[in-house]
């Protein structure tokens, strides 16, 4: 049996305005799922949720990460435990190198699961940079990079997949709304997540463009409206989106 994300009944707030309201959705190992909805319905409020921001208060329900309370662990602990949110290094971090970063990111987990492992060595983390590099056909030279510092959006893309491919999640979450995701961004993003894919990843994307679509092909497909998910469905559900829009979601499930 893989791993699963499991979210139950999943109620938050903001400031004390109640904005998820009883969202329910399971991802587990091996699938790929898309969270679509129109703007300010919930989605990334789902995706900080999952993360542990401080400023979302849980007041209803439960978040099961491979049989463990995710709501009790902090957001170091959810990651070691597998759990990947592409948008959790957004900031640029100065004079640290993203092969730095990466190798930091791997000691760490290493030691959480034995404290007295000394760590990846350093040929063994650059074979493995540059087998993964390899594979996602990313140029050596990106890992010299200072971590976000001057990225384009789509090398801020490469950088989260490459993250994603050198800690081998269970699940990975990716927020593909804001920061300006031009067309080639997307793109990278679908095609990393395409050749990382495999039963040992479960890939929730968020997404408000109904064209990533034409690149990553979810079985899954939920929309979000409102703060819940209210309709569930597969790539059918994604081609009616692509051709119509959200409107027929306001019509059917607006309250105003
Ligand atoms: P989405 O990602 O689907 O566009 P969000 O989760 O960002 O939606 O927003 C959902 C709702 O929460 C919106 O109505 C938005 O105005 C509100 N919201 C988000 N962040 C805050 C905040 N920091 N303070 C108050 N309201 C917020
Ligand atoms: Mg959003």
């Amino acid at each position: 049996m893989g791993a699963a994300l499991e979210i139950r009944n999943l109620h938050a707030s903001i400031e004390d305005k109640p904005i998820l309201r009883g969202v329910n959705l399971t991802v587990k190992q091996g699938e790929v799922h898309a969270l679509m909805g129109p703007n300010g319905s919930g989605k990334s409020t789902l995706a900080n949720v999952l993360l542990g921001h401080p400023a979302y208060q849980v007041t209803a329900g439960q978040i099961i990460f491979d049989g463990v309370d995710l709501l009790e662990l902090d957001a170091d602990e959810r990651s070691r435990a597998g759990l990947f949110l592409a948008f959790q290094y957004p900031v640029a971090i100065p004079g640290v190198t993203l092969a730095n970063f990466l190798r930091q990111a791997i000691n760490s987990r290493m030691k959480a699961t034995d404290p007295n492992s000394k760590g990846i060595s350093i040929p063994e983390f650059r074979r493995l940079l540059k087998a993964k590099m390899d594979f996602l056909q990313i140029d050596h030279s990106f890992a010299g990079r200072y971590l976000n510092e001057g990225f384009s959006g789509g090398e801020k893309k490469r950088a989260e997949i490459l993250q994603m491919a050198a800690l081998e999640p269970k699940i990975s979450i990716l927020d593909e709304t804001d920061s300006g995701l031009d067309i080639d961004a997307l793109r990278i993003v679908a095609e990393g997540v395409t050749k990382l894919l495999g039963p040992n990843l479960g890939v929730l994307v968020i997404t408000h463009y109904q064209r990533i679509l034409n690149y990553i092909k979810p079985e899954f497909v939920h929309i979000m409206f409102e703060g819940q998910i209210v309709e569930n469905g597969g790539p059918d559900l994604a081609l009616r989106l692509e051709e119509s829009g959200y409107d027929w979601i306001r019509e059917k499930y607006g309250t105003a």
